[in-house]
Parts: structure tokens; C-alpha cells; sequence
């Protein structure tokens, strides 16, 4: 299984979705850039997340707040105390340092060497602001989006004139300085958030938090993770954090094993009073029906793009042996196939001229292109055999593949070729953006 990790991440460097950060210098610690089809699907993923948590529901709302924000904020939320710390030991003969709580046994698993006793090690990063680099002008890399809305909660519920029930999302960088970072894109120090934070009165917290939790399973779901990949975990009672008064995570099994991808968390209404207590603004809600003035409290549903990401590239990793495009006597002992789900796909056509020294033919195939450019993500392609070629587009997940050929010239249609089933159908050049928008949106 540890070979998978490998095969996905030499895919990921070799077509361009993940490189490491900073790599002509030798890498910088679990840090990853996302290249040019990496973006695209990151882009994808979180717009697919924006959608299904803005535009489809109609009483939650969007923010974007700044990453830098006053350093009360920190010291209210728990951040730069104890709250945010990891227990951290090392190992007294290498001096690798690992996290407390991820350790099964009392040895190093590196080299077996004795551990020191743990000691609180705070995520925070520390950053200066202005010019003078002093204790006054020290501030915080946000190690969570969510502080973000708290401290707008008034803001947005006067300004949008929501009503309780409603939510907040928002997706954006945090940062933590991670004890162990590692698995690829899983555990990184710099990472992405997408997070809704759901206001509701006390007594409906519970109902919300079934609701939540369920909803958010089916989002994965619905982009195809397979079923027996997915599954919840409660977290127990003493491991929740210190302002949760539960918390379910939704796991997905790795190829290292089975883990944590979002988390539920009912919060109570220790963000809202605890800021109010901090900051001297009563961050409360006044019924206008009931007369009824509470700290609302908040259902948080937190999910990692970065993790997403990679639960989605794994997901759709497969090996086809034997091969599958029969268009060439190329003799492979297996293909690469992402089948990744169209929502999420970096590209949606290639348009590929059958042969590359024809003009007509090219000319045609760079007409299609440009019309077909407008509409979705597309990539034009004239180089090799085109078995080769549709080998290259099955192993980036690209849906369809177009070939421009000589019947073209004479009926102006083209071959559309389905990732998935392979089938290959004749369509006619003006129809070629409708049916590509009907098989998107299908
Ligand atoms: P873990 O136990 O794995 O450290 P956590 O419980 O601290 O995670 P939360 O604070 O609940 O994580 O963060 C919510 C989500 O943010 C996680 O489910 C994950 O998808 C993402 N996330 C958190 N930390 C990281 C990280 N270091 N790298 C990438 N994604 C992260």
C-alpha cells in the first residue's frame, strides 16, 4: 500500500499537480506547490465545496477574512495557551520528535531509543507586523479559518440580515507548525480549509449536528468516493478539544491507514461568549419573535482541501492492465486511468487532430479548440500516436477527447470519446458545446 502513496505521488510530479515547494533548493519541510493541473482540480474541489455550502443553501453565507488578525483573537480562542499545543517528546539517541498522542508504543519508532517526557509544544507560527521587530508588534499566522466568523458574526448577521438558523463558510489558508507533518499533502504546516460555522439556537444544536454530519458524508459521496472507503468516527469523550462538546470525524481509509479527512463539531457557545467575555461586545442574538436574547450555538463542519485532494486523487487512481486503448500495437503492461469525477476533472476535452502533418486538419482541430476553450478547461494536444495520446488524457482524468480526422473536412463532425466507457460517437461541430454541457450536467 505504501507503493500507492509512491505511484501517486510520482503521478502528481510527473503531469503537473503537486510539486514539491522550493525544490531547486532541496524542498522546504512538508511544504507542496500545487503545478497546472493541480490548481485546476484544487479549484474544482473547492468550488464544488462553495457551491454545495453557499449557492444551494439559502441561509448560509460567504466570507473572506484576513489571515493576520489582532493577536486577542488568539489568546481569547485558547490558541496561545494550552489549548493549542500538542504534547511533544523525543527520542534522547536520534533526537527525531514525534507528537505524544500518535506514538503506540514508549520506544522511538525510528530507532527504539529512550523518549524524554513530554512537553507542551504551541502550533501557533509567530509573525512580525510593522517595522519594529518586537513583543508589540507580534502577531499569528491563523492556524484555523473559523476565528475569522466568530469575530464577524454581528457583522455578517446585520449586514445580510440572516436569521438564526443560519451558517457562515469560508475557505481559506491556516497554518500550524505540525510535530510530524507528513503523508504527502495530508499533514502540512501551511494547508486549506473549508469550513461552515452553523448558528442555532441551543436547543436545536443536536438536530443540526445529525443533519450536518449526514450532509456532509453525502458530499463526498456524491464525488464518488467509494462507500466502503468512508466511514464516521466519535470522538471520545477525552479527546475532544477544549471547546467541543462533540465531535465526529469523517475518516477515510488511506493507503496509511484510516483518517481523519473533516470534523463535526458541536462547539456550544464558547466561541460567541468566550469573545464577548474577551472583547466587550456582546456577541448575542435577539430573537425579534420570542424576545428571547442567547449565544447561539455553533455546528462546525471543518474540512482540509489539501486532504480532499488527496482523498480524491486516490480515489480515482487505477492501474488498467493489459491496457485499454487497443489503437496502438504499443504493448503496455498497464495504464493509468484517474477516474476522477467530472465536477473535479482538471480538464474537460482534449481536442486532438488525428495527424499532426496535415494543415487542414489542424487548422479544423485549432477551430474547435478555440470554440471549445470559451466553454470548459481544455487541452490541445498534436504530439505522438493518437493511442498515445489518449493514454495521456486517461491519466490526467481528462472526460472526453475529441479527434478531428478526414471525415471532419467533408461533414464537419468530429469523434467524441468517453473517458469512462470508451464509446466513441460521430457529433457535428455546432453540436459539440451543447452535448458537452448536457454530459457535464447530467
Ligand atoms: P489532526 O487530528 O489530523 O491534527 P485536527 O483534528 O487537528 O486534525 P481540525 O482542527 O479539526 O483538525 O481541522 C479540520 C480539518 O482541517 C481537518 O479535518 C483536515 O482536513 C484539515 N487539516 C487540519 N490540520 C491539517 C494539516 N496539518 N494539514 C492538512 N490539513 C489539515
Amino acid at each position: 500500500m505504501e507503493d500507492l502513496m509512491s505511484k501517486i505521488i510520482s503521478l502528481a510530479k510527473r503531469r503537473g499537480f503537486v510539486f514539491p515547494s522550493s525544490e531547486i533548493y532541496g524542498g522546504f519541510g512538508s511544504c507542496y506547490d500545487y503545478g497546472p493541473l493541480g490548481v485546476e482540480m484544487k479549484n474544482n474541489i473547492k468550488r464544488s465545496w462553495w457551491k454545495e455550502m453557499t449557492q444551494l443553501q439559502e441561509n448560509i453565507v460567504g466570507l473572506d477574512a484576513a489571515i493576520l488578525m489582532n493577536p486577542k483573537v488568539w489568546q481569547a480562542s485558547g490558541h496561545l495557551t494550552a489549548g493549542f499545543a500538542d504534547e511533544l517528546v523525543e527520542c534522547k539517541k536520534c533526537h527525531h520528535r514525534f507528537r505524544k498522542d500518535f506514538l503506540e508504543k514508549d520506544k522511538c519508532p525510528d530507532c527504539g531509543g529512550q523518549l524524554t517526557e513530554s512537553r507542551k509544544f504551541n502550533l501557533m507560527m509567530k509573525t512580525f507586523i510593522g517595522a519594529l521587530e518586537d513583543e508589540a508588534a507580534v502577531t499569528y499566522l491563523r492556524a484555523e479559518t473559523c476565528q475569522g466568523i466568530y469575530v464577524n458574526f454581528l457583522n455578517v448577521l446585520n449586514s445580510s440580515r440572516s436569521k438564526i438558523p443560519f451558517g457562515i463558510a469560508q475557505v481559506g489558508k491556516a497554518f500550524r507548525n505540525e510535530i510530524t507533518p507528513g503523508n504527502f499533502i495530508y499533514r502540512t504546516r501551511e494547508f486549506e480549509q473549508m469550513e461552515m460555522q452553523w448558528f442555532c439556537h441551543p436547543k436545536e444544536a443536536d438536530k443540526f449536528f445529525e443533519y450536518w454530519k449526514e450532509t456532509r458524508m453525502k458530499w463526498y459521496l456524491n464525488l464518488g468516493i467509494k462507500k466502503e472507503n468512508l466511514r464516521f468516527r466519535e470522538v471520545a469523550k477525552e479527546e475532544l478539544a477544549h471547546y467541543a462538546k462533540r465531535a465526529v470525524d469523517i475518516e477515510y481509509k488511506f493507503p496509511f491507514g484510516w483518517k481523519e479527512i473533516e470534523g463535526i463539531h458541536n462547539r456550544g457557545d464558547w466561541d460567541l461568549s468566550n469573545h464577548s467575555k474577551n472583547s466587550g461586545q456582546k456577541l448575542e442574538y435577539l430573537d425579534e419573535e420570542t424576545k428571547e436574547k442567547y449565544y447561539p450555538y455553533i455546528i462546525e463542519t471543518s474540512a482540509g482541501a489539501d486532504r480532499s485532494f488527496l482523498t480524491f486523487l486516490i480515489n480515482a487512481y487505477q492501474e488498467v492492465k493489459g491496457g485499454r486503448t487497443k489503437t496502438t500495437k504499443a504493448v503496455k503492461e498497464s495504464e493509468i486511468l484517474l477516474e476522477i469525477h467530472k465536477d473535479l476533472a482538471p480538464v474537460k476535452a482534449a481536442v486532438l487532430p488525428l495527424v499532426k502533418n496535415k494543415p487542414e486538419l489542424v487548422k479544423r482541430a485549432k477551430e474547435v479548440y478555440e470554440l471549445l476553450k470559451t466553454n470548459f478547461v481544455c487541452q490541445y494536444d498534436e504530439v505522438d500516436s493518437i493511442g498515445r495520446r489518449y493514454r495521456r488524457q486517461d491519466e490526467i482524468g481528462t472526460l472526453f477527447a475529441i479527434t478531428i480526422d478526414f471525415e471532419t473536412l467533408e461533414k464537419k463532425d468530429v469523434t467524441l470519446r468517453d473517458r469512462d466507457t470508451m464509446k466513441q460517437e460521430r457529433i457535428k461541430i455546432d453540436d459539440l458545446v451543447g452535448i458537452i454541457n448536457q454530459k457535464l450536467n447530467a
